[in-house]
């Protein structure tokens, strides 16, 4: 039996979430089954190139060029069927969200969500949740056929495959469109700003209080070589602009060094900066979930420990 795994994409490029749910299911054993939506085999032939699964089980039309939930949905539901996956891995991502709850009640497949990592566990598996806004951790068995939502990061994604997975089509009867249908694609005003590619990063969080002491922590990332960057907070309040957001409804980044003052570490945040090669968080509350995450930290107030760091670094 085959592990089945959903893979997005976006813009002609495979998302990180699917790569690490191939490497995911490597760890569990056995086959793997990548399952690919594109508009045409051109598409599929592009996508599938050196993703790590044994087998590429392709829909090819245009209705599912892009996410629509309902024709997804009816070609995951098609896959599910067609391979009898002993466990289908999606990723805690918009199309993951939407699609699972769908595949679990159409299939009659158990479903866990928010998982952060996933084992075997006797004829079926255990998984760890989040819950509480991942203020705890659950741990539960899914029986074997089960449907898993795991969220980004919770593994790392392993290298490209150098060989490419036989392909297999699938034929879907897409039904009618439904009543969601994909009509443009609106991407976010960026400003000119690409966090992404930052290599450096200081991210300010609420504790800041308002903009007086803005230039400070601007201050701080000029002498770094840093963008600077905001908690929610922040950016709702207006004291920085949307395209400075990291986290789950921000910008997701993974840069050399993340210097975070006054954020508090909250699952939303990490959702965005967890991946980040060097993280050291300021904060005056050493009970603050985020140092659970750093790699260094210090209990302090940010804004004696700011001027400090750019008086030596000056
Ligand atoms: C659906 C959804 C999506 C979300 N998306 C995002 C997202 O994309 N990005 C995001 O960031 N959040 C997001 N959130 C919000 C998230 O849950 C948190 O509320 C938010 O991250 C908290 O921001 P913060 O850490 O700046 O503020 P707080 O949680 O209020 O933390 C402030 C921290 O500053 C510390 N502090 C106070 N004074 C000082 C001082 N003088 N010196 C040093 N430290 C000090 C405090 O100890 C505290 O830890 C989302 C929430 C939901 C429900």
């Amino acid at each position: 039996m085959t592990i089945l795994v959903l893979i997005e994409h976006y813009q002609g490029g495979v998302a990180d979430g699917s790569l690490e749910l191939l490497t995911l299911a490597r760890t569990l054993g056995g086959p793997v089954t990548a399952l690919v939506l594109a508009g045409s085999m051109a598409d599929v032939a592009t996508l599938a190139a050196g993703l790590d699964a044994d087998t590429v089980l392709a829909v090819a039309a245009p209705a599912v060029a892009r996410y629509a939930s309902s024709v997804y949905l009816r070609s995951l539901n098609a896959a599910i069927a067609a391979c009898d996956p002993e466990l289908v891995l999606l990723s805690y991502s918009t199309a993951g969200i939407d699609l699972a709850a769908g595949a679990s009640v159409a299939t009659g497949r158990e479903m866990v969500a928010y998982v952060t990592s996933l084992t075997r566990h006797g004829a079926g598996f255990a998984a760890c949740s989040q819950v509480y806004g991942g203020k705890l951790l659950a741990t539960s068995t899914l029986p074997a056929q089960g449907i898993a939502v795991v969220m980004p990061g919770a593994v790392k994604a392993g290298p490209r495959s150098t060989g490419d997975a036989p392909v297999q089509t699938l034929t879907v009867d897409l039904g009618p469109d439904g009543c969601i249908r994909h009509l443009e694609t609106l991407v976010p005003e960026s400003g000119g700003i690409d966090l992404t590619k930052a290599a450096r990063i200081v991210c300010v969080g609420r504790a800041l209080g308002n903009t007086d002491k803005l230039p400070m922590a601007e201050a701080l990332a000029k002498l770094l070589g840093a963008e600077i960057a905001g908690s929610r907070p922040v950016i709702d309040a207006g004291w920085l602009p949307k395209p400075r957001q990291i986290g789950k409804s921000g910008t997701k980044v993974k840069p050399k060094l993340y210097l975070m003052a006054g954020v508090s570490g909250a699952p939303e945040h990490l959702e965005g900066m967890g991946e980040s090669e060097l993280i050291i968080a300021l904060n005056s509350d050493p009970r603050a979930p985020i140092f659970g995450k750093a790699h260094y930290g210090a209990v302090c107030d940010m804004f004696e420990v700011m001027p400090t760091l750019i008086q030596k670094l000056s």
